[in-house]
């Protein structure tokens, strides 16, 4: 808790409310009373009522739901404010309408300055363009459009960027231009470049790129606070940042413009800021609950879609394959111990089975060696896919799954594919197998790989249906959260991931007054609707930070 709070009448009373608090002993509450940014009363109207002096702003709640302020338990901040300063070409239904939104920014735009994008797939486009070549499209369309203004628009997985001729233009290719190792120049029939490049070959427009610099950071963060404060999102977990990151959320801060609170990741395959901070040790912010810096991510293993997920057995769609580790055991083995003596906490991304076996088998052997570790809170980045042997090790062990649902919505359809029918109903995504276990679930949404929705993976969670509702009863129904479940995982459960449940992740007397209010309740409205709900209040530190327009 944050201690005493001195007595006198509320700074703000939200009543009327339908308040689920995330809080075993008080579950549910009508009235909250806060002041200096922290929770003084949670209960009934009438007792909040009392603690109504003169200077008291009162909000009526009109019977909405409000929830503790929303957790994002593994995204990553300054790509999403980038994804969003750049444009996103997520939500783009066909390829005739990623050339449009092209064309709004050559016509905004300054003559000659890059357009820079993100986010299409193809597979999302309602029609298929007629000219594709290795399933990708082409050129031709964008660079009629943008003659002058160099494009380059990556591609959803980050796999592969679609640039116009006049990138092409600035970066000398032609017919004859070699793409190195690991990446392709594709051609068309006739041998010219169709415009696509991947991997390594995407390296070749790196140097004519334009750079970051402190204005766009600042402006990329702006834009990621803001879309946190629209989806209710109130503190949020960022998954791997290095100092120029953790200078700038710093820099914010002084400037006052600092409002979700940032649980920060250190990147640790970066060896001289490892270097730094072991000597440093964690930075806790316990003033302001701003800016705290305790947490190492590590990397054991690569992603399903492009088959770097390491499993055990080999892929159902590739029987000579079985992805590989990223990183070597023993580099995480070390790091875990040198985080363990210098009071860090240790998330490493593993995906498929074999990387998280490895994962959990490395931290069993550290806590072995130190046995203090076992209070140290280790997590495992998206724990997706999983041998049932392992599966009860996560609460044997302390060791947090921090998964994202939205993913199985977006991925368990092709997912099926890279693991066949058995390994997918016996351990991917198995969210109510590892609740009853004993381990406690993070949830969220690895944005900018997905929107950061809150709504949208709460529907995941406990519908376990793809975002177009599909199949009607929901993939491993048996696998669902309940609604209680899931708003834990996004309150209290991500909150202990950070070790910050004294202080957050709940409605209860002494913590930080940080709420999310919804214009439907989620909590009980049929499974249908969910998505139909907007985030329509997000107070943080008892301060209206974004309220939507009625
Ligand atoms: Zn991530």
């Amino acid at each position: 808790m944050l201690g005493c709070v001195s007595s006198g009448p509320a700074d703000l009373l939200l009543i009327n409310g339908n308040i689920h608090t995330a809080d075993n002993t008080n579950p549910f509450a009508e009235a909250v009373g806060v002041r200096n940014g922290i929770i003084i009363f949670a209960g009934d109207n009438g007792q909040a009522l009392k603690l109504k002096g003169e200077k008291t702003e009162v909000i009526d709640l009109e019977g909405k739901l409000m929830t503790p302020g929303f957790i994002e338990g593994h995204g990553h901040f300054i790509g999403m404010g980038y994804n969003l300063l750049n444009l996103d070409l997520s939500e783009a239904s066909s390829y005739e309408e990623v050339v449009a939104r092209v064309q709004d920014q050559v016509e905004t735009g300054n003559p000659g300055e890059w357009i820079i994008g993100r986010g299409w797939h193809q597979n999302k486009w309602d029609q298929i363009p007629e000219s594709l070549h290795k399933g990708f499209p082409t050129h031709q369309l964008l660079s009629a459009i943008s003659p002058d203004n160099p494009v380059y628009l990556r591609h959803a997985s980050g796999h592969a960027v679609l640039v116009n001729k006049k990138a092409m233009e600035m970066a000398g290719i032609d017919e004859d231009s070699q793409s190195g190792e690991g990446g392709e120049i594709i051609l068309d029939p006739d041998g010219n470049p169709t415009g696509i490049f991947t991997e390594t070959a995407m390296g070749l427009f790196s140097v004519f790129l334009p750079e970051n610099d402190t204005e766009s950071d600042e402006k990329a963060y702006q834009m990621a606070l803001n879309n946190c404060l629209k989806e209710g999102i109130t503190s949020f977990h960022d998954a791997g940042a290095g100092m120029p990151a953790i200078g700038l959320y710093q820099r914010m801060i002084n400037k006052g413009e600092a409002m979700v609170r940032l649980y920060v990741m250190l990147d640790g395959s970066d060896s001289a800021l490892m270097e730094h901070w072991f000597s440093t040790g964690p930075e806790i912010d316990t003033v302001d609950h701003l800016l705290t810096v305790r947490s190492i991510k590590t990397y054991m293993d690569g992603a399903l879609g492009s088959r770097g997920a390491w499993l055990i057995e080999p892929y159902s769609d590739r029987s000579d394959h079985w992805g590989y580790a990223v990183s070597s055991s023993d580099f995480i083995e070390k790091i875990s111990g040198r985080a363990i003596e210098t009071g860090f906490q240790v998330c490493t991304h593993a995906i498929g089975d074999r990387a998280n076996r490895e994962t959990l088998d490395i931290y069993e052997s550290v806590f072995s060696r130190y046995p203090e570790g076992r209070n140290s809170r280790f997590r495992i980045e998206h724990a997706q896919h999983l041998d049932p042997e392992d599966i009860p090790r996560f609460a044997r062990l302390g060791v947090l799954p921090a998964m994202q649902a939205i993913h199985m919505s977006s991925d368990r359809p092709w997912a099926l594919d890279r693991l066949g029918e058995r390994r997918i109903v016996e351990g991917a995504y198995v969210w109510q197998d590892l609740l009853q276990s004993g381990a406690r679930i993070i949830n969220g949404t690895d944005v900018p790989v997905e929107p950061i929705s809150p709504v949208a993976c709460f529907y995941a969670s406990v519908t376990r249906k793809t975002l177009k509702g599909f199949p009607p009863e929901g993939y491993e129904p048996e696998q669902k959260m309940t609604r209680e479940q899931a708003l834990r995982s996004y309150t209290i459960e991500a909150a202990y991931g950070a070790f910050e449940e004294e202080i957050k992740g709940s409605v209860t007397k002494g913590k930080l007054a940080d709420f999310t209010v919804f214009s439907q309740d989620i909590m009980s409205i049929p499974e249908d609707e969910i998505l139909n709900t907007r985030v329509v209040m997000t107070i943080i530190g008892g301060t209206v930070a974004y309220e939507s327009d009625p």
